[in-house]
Parts: C-alpha cells; structure tokens; sequence
C-alpha cells in the first residue's frame, strides 16, 4: 500500500513539473485582446488633450471592433485583421494611411500575421499602393504557398486577390512629411516614434501631394513620429495569433525592411507558448529574434509570459541598444505589455469586457 502512495505521489510530482506554464491547456471561454501602436518618445510633455483624445479614441475603437468579433464567435486571426485595419485607416499611426516617408519621399509598407494553432505565417514587404497591408498578408498565408512577398510582386497578388489598390498619395500626412524633411536636414534614419533634436532650422518645403487634411496636421504640429501598430488575441477555441503593421523608419533607404514582416522577430505565435507583435527599432529586434525569444524562453525555460517579455525587452533588448516594445499574450489570457522606451500607445480588453488604454510609463 505504501509502495502504491509512493508511486502515484511521484506520477503526480512528475506531471506537475512536466506541465510548464506554456504546456498547460488552454481555459476556453477567455477571448483577450492586446494592441500597440509604437513606442518611441511619448511623454506628458510631448502630449495635448486633443491629440491624447484622439489617439485613445482609436485605440479604443480597435480594441472594441477585434473584442466584437471575438465574442460572436470569430476566430483570433479575424479580430487581429480587424483590428489592424482601423489603425491602418488612421492617420495617427505608422501603417497604412500615416505611414513615414522614405529617403526618397515614398511610403513602403511592411506587415504580418501568424497563426499560433499551427505555425502558419503571411508577410509583405516594402508595397507601396496597398491601403491594408495586413489583410493582404493574411492572403498570403491563407492563399498561396508562401510566407512572404515582396515589393512589385507582392503588390500584383494583392491585385489578384482583389484587394484594395490605392494611388500612393492616399498615404501622404503633411506631418510624416515635415519628418522626412526634418530626418533629411539632419540626415539620419529615425525611429518613426521617436522626437527629432530640435533644430533651429525650417523644415523644408513640401513637395508632395496635399495633405489629406483631417487630424493630422493639428495633431502633429509639433512633428513627433508615433508608430507601428499591432495585435495579439485569444480566441473562445483557445487559439493564440499575431499581427504587426508599419511604414517602417522615417529616412529608411536601399528597400530597408525592418522586423514587423519578419516572422520570428516582430511577429510570432505559437499555442504552446505565446502571441508576440513588436514595435521599435526594428534592426535591434530582427538581430535578436525578439518574439521567437520570447517564445522559447518560455517553451525551453518554463518562463511565464510577463517573465519571458520583461527578460527580452527589459534585459537583452536594453543591454543590446534597442529600443521599443512588445505586447504578449499567452493561452490562458495572461499578457504583458513591456517596453523599454519612453511610452507606448497601448490597450487591451478582456473576456468580461473590460479594457484599459495605456500610452506613458507611469
Ligand atoms: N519596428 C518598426 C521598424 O523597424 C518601426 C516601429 O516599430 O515603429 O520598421
């Protein structure tokens, strides 16, 4: 009799430590959703209460379209699509209409999605006449053997999927431009979110097309650069997925691409571990692989999420130079949304319906 209690206590030590929090199944029921929209420079200081208004009123509008569709049902890849789309129709943020301008004065647009139940994945990058990056990245992983499209290519699937093409000027913001011509005068790549030095000099004269004129030049008047979007979700069938939207770096040349297209660095799901969607600068996160990282240390170590990111962003990222954020989210609905810079546009809402939209440190 004793032998037989020392056995099954031992069976359920064993299965106790083989069951690491990223291995422990899924609790049905908690649909969650977390979004960024870039961190960078974004202090009190830098902020108005119309433009803090403003941003909240569309973070909070993604969060309530992506929370919608999950509580009907949808599936986590649909919300996180969903949701992207209204922060890629806003002139507010670095993807879609309000992405940064080149070196050469063009709009370039990366995006991807992932899909954590099976390892899925759809990217594009450097397109410049595709107004929803992130749906024709879904194409890509939904529709065609591939992970990732580039460029004129990319663009001539978008047409065949009967995506929406449109007249590169749709992206033009007088504020994004105002950057570029700043970027330009200093002549340095920027952080899309991060402040210019102050320069006594005037911005140059814009040469593009007219602004589009709705928040954009009162909102930026000061010229602040905020960012990339993202989305990280849960669904009611416990499938975890990720998605990430920007126009990359003010001033970026030679068909730069940073890590939001990048699989594994700004963007990454898996159901045994997490959802990850990043935001920074992007050459720091591809070199190390924040959001497979994140992944696998809670796959190979047992990390927590809120350990797995806080190690990544707040320790490796830091020593390493680079700066920005993540958001993360693992099966059971717990996340973590570190990031080592000054703030970060950043919401979520939960199964019961509530939410919280977050943009400073404090
Ligand atoms: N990570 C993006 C890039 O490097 C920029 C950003 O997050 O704002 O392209």
């Amino acid at each position: 009799m004793k032998r037989i209690l020392t056995l099954l206590l031992a069976l359920l030590t064993f299965s106790a430590v083989a069951q690491t929090p990223s291995q422990a199944p899924a609790q049905p029921g908690r649909i969650t959703l977390v979004i960024h929209g870039g961190a960078g420079t974004i202090t009190r200081k830098n902020m108005t209460p119309e433009k803090e208004l403003a941003y909240r009123e569309v973070l909070n509008k993604a969060l309530q379209t992506g929370y919608g569709i999950l509580k009907k049902g949808g599936t986590s890849l649909d919300a996180i699509e969903a949701t992207i789309r209204v922060m890629e129709d806003s002139p507010l943020f670095n993807a879609g209409k309000g992405a940064v301008f080149t070196h050469e004065g063009k709009n370039e647009l990366d995006a991807s999605i992932m899909d954590g139940s099976n390892l899925k994945a759809g990217a594009i990058a450097g397109v410049t006449n595709i107004r929803n990056p992130i749906s024709t990245a879904r194409r890509v992983m939904d529709k065609s053997e591939h992970v990732m499209m580039m460029g004129v290519g990319a663009e001539a699937f978008a047409k065949s999927q009967n995506m929406e093409i449109v007249e590169p000027g749709y992206f033009y913001t007088e504020s994004r431009w105002q950057g570029l011509q700043r970027a330009l005068q200093e002549e340095k790549v920027q952080l899309d979110h991060t402040a210019p030095a102050k320069t006594e000099t005037a911005p140059l004269k814009p040469t593009g097309p007219k602004s589009g004129g709705l928040l954009d030049d009162k909102i930026f008047n000061e010229g602040k650069k905020y960012g990339t979007v993202g989305c990280v979700a849960l669904d009611q069938y416990g499938n975890l997925a990720a998605g990430t939207s920007t126009g990359g770096m003010t001033n970026k040349r030679y068909g730069r691409v940073g890590d939001a297209p990048i699989i594994g660095a700004g963007t990454y799901a898996n159901n045994a571990t997490c959802a990850v969607s990043a935001t920074g600068h992007g050459e720091f996160f591809i070199r190390s692989v924040v959001g497979y990282d994140i992944s696998a240390l809670m796959e190979y170590k047992g990390l927590s999420v809120k350990q797995a990111a806080d190690e990544v962003v707040m320790k490796k990222l830091v020593q390493r130079g680079g700066e920005g954020g993540v958001i993360a989210l693992d099966r059971n609905g717990n996340f973590a949304m570190p990031f080592n810079s000054e703030g970060m546009y950043r919401g979520y809402i939960r199964d019961n319906g509530t939410s919280e939209v977050l943009i400073y440190k404090d």
